[in-house]
């Protein structure tokens, strides 16, 4: 049975660098869990520049 000493959920931004610092250290075992991002053909992200509508911030959402 493989065991180790910390489990990430999410190899995003967060996740990835959590891991990195954590794996510097050669006595520690890392384990990181990535559910993927999808087939990414949303037209939000296929189309050049729409890019920015999914940026959070106020004319994106409905927080004033
Ligand atoms: C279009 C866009 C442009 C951006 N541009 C910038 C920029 O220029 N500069 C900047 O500083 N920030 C930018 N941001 C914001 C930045 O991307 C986020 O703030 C940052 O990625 C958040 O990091 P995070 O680790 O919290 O989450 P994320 O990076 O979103 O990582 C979360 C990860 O968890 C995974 N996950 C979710 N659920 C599960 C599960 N159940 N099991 C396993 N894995 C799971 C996801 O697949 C994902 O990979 C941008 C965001 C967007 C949407």
């Amino acid at each position: 049975m493989l065991t180790v000493d910390y489990v990430i959920v999410g190899g995003g931004s967060g996740g990835c660098a959590l891991a990195g610092r954590l794996s510097e250290d050669p006595e520690t075992s890392v384990a990181l869990v990535e559910a993927g991002a999808g087939k990414g053909d949303s037209t939000l992200i296929q189309t050049p520049g729409v890019m920015t509508a999914m940026v959070a911030k106020p004319i994106n959402t409905n927080v004033p």
